[in-house]
């Protein structure tokens, strides 16, 4: 006798578990119910519209460091379903992928559609049912059947059931979840920007530092890597990460905090301080405006000049302890006070969901529910940005997938 799957939520995730299922078990049928009128919208919007699939990272320990929460529970389920299975999973259905200088896989297309179609054409060929504009309010768990009950009133039955319902802003939301004893980790935004507001540094909007480090006082946490200057303040991976690996901690203080940029990583006070004395001889005639010699844009060195009191005419020989100091500290440790984020449009993520402890991380199935599994981004996994939270989808879709069709 065949069997039910119920998906809830036509997400990554939820297409991921759904097609795989219906392919892998064909007497298993299975249903997606989608809350929503649209189908894959974040595949859709992500990536700018190309859809950064997954990175470039054939190495589980490596590819591990990339999730600020999650990291043990996905090594366990990248051992089954991993890049070089997603790339090829997409590629045997004709969705190509290609690979960015940063590590990034995009479809050669560099469009999104290309994914949206290859899933959409996959739950087709297999047979997998979609109902739309149906939320899930209530789920009962009974007799080995799971009653799924929805805000219109209807009422459906399955064996099976995966919850891909993806990441909710308040965990009030995740109330119907918690009915079935699992317990949440708060959520919390991740991948966000700093605001600066009424900073002078926002006069630069626009410039982008290839290699900076950026602190945050009193805290562990500092990230080196591009920054970008924006019109409201500070944006780029290196502040992206560190927003994500600093998602709890930075809502505790409110997104108000100090931070110290070191615009040249590569240099600490003490030894710039001696090559500011080399530049002394080597460049004593030269305007210090005019010499940059660390491969800074001009602008922010210009400005970072300006703001230790260097005067235009200034050459390296006329250089006054005072000022060198001051530009030195400016360099190495410049200082801005955040208050409030800004939240990256190209990737957003909620860090917090369904708790870990509570999921099989090598089935993806509930430890409390037998027969209940999760998927994607309702669990409390995330990453940071370049493909990691959709790798993250399409494992645990097919986690799910592989072990629901074995059953
Ligand atoms: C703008 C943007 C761009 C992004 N770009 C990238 C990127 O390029 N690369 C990357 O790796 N990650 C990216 N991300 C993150 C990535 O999109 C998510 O991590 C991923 O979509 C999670 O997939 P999911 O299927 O778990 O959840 P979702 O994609 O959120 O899907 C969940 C679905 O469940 C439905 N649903 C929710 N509750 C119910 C209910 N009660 N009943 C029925 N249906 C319900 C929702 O309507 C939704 O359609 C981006 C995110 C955003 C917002």
């Amino acid at each position: 006798m065949s069997k039910q799957l119920i998906v809830i939520g036509g997400g990554a995730a939820g297409f991921f578990c759904a097609v795989n299922a219906a392919r892998l078990n064909r007497l298993l049928k299975v249903t997606i119910i989608e809350k929503s009128n649209k189908l894959l919208s974040k595949v859709k919007v992500s990536g700018g519209g190309r859809c950064n699939v997954t990175h470039a990272c054939f190495d589980i320990a490596e590819m591990n460091k990339r999730y600020p929460r999650g990291q043990h529970f996905v090594k366990k389920a990248f051992h089954q379903f991993f890049t070089t299975d997603t790339i090829n999973w997409f590629e045997e259905r004709g969705a190509k992928l290609k690979t960015e200088e940063d590590g990034r896989m995009f479809p050669v297309t560099d469009s999104s559609q290309s994914i949206i179609d290859c899933l959409l054409k996959e739950a087709n060929n297999y047979g997998v049912e979609i109902l739309m504009n149906k939320e899930v309010k209530r789920i009962n768990a009974q007799h080995s059947m799971f009653n799924v009950q929805c805000s219109s009133g209807e009422k459906l039955q399955s064996d099976y059931l995966c919850i891909a319902s993806g990441g909710y802003p308040k965990s009030s939301m995740f109330d119907w979840l918690k009915e079935l004893g699992h317990t949440i980790e708060e959520p919390v935004p991740s991948l966000f920007t700093f605001n600066l507001p009424n900073h002078p540094i926002t006069k630069l909007m626009g410039v982008s530092i290839e290699k900076a480090k950026v602190k945050i006082q009193n805290s562990k946490l500092e990230e080196e890597g591009p920054l970008l200057i924006t019109h409201w303040g500070l944006s780029g991976p290196a502040v992206l990460r560190l927003s994500a690996w600093g998602a709890r901690e930075l809502k505790i203080k409110n997104y108000e905090l100090r931070i110290f940029i070191n615009w040249l990583p590569d240099y600490n006070e003490e030894n710039l301080r001696k090559r500011f004395h080399e530049l002394r001889t080597t460049n004593a005639s030269q305007k210090i405006i005019n010499k940059n010699s660390f491969g800074l844009p001009s602008r922010l060195w210009e400005f970072l000049a300006e703001q230790s009191g260097i005067k235009n005419e200034w050459r390296w020989a006329d250089l006054p302890s005072t000022e060198q100091n001051k530009f030195i500290k400016n360099l190495c440790s410049y200082e801005c006070e955040v208050k409030g984020k800004t939240t990256f449009k190209e990737e957003f993520v909620t860090a917090g969901g369904i708790k870990l402890n509570e999921v099989d991380a090598n089935t993806m199935m509930s430890k409390k529910v037998t027969d209940l599994f999760f998927a994607g981004e309702v669990l409390d996994v995330d990453g940071i940005t370049g493909g990691f939270n959709f790798q993250h989808a399409w494992t645990s879709g097919f986690v799910a997938a592989k072990n629901i069709s074995e059953h």
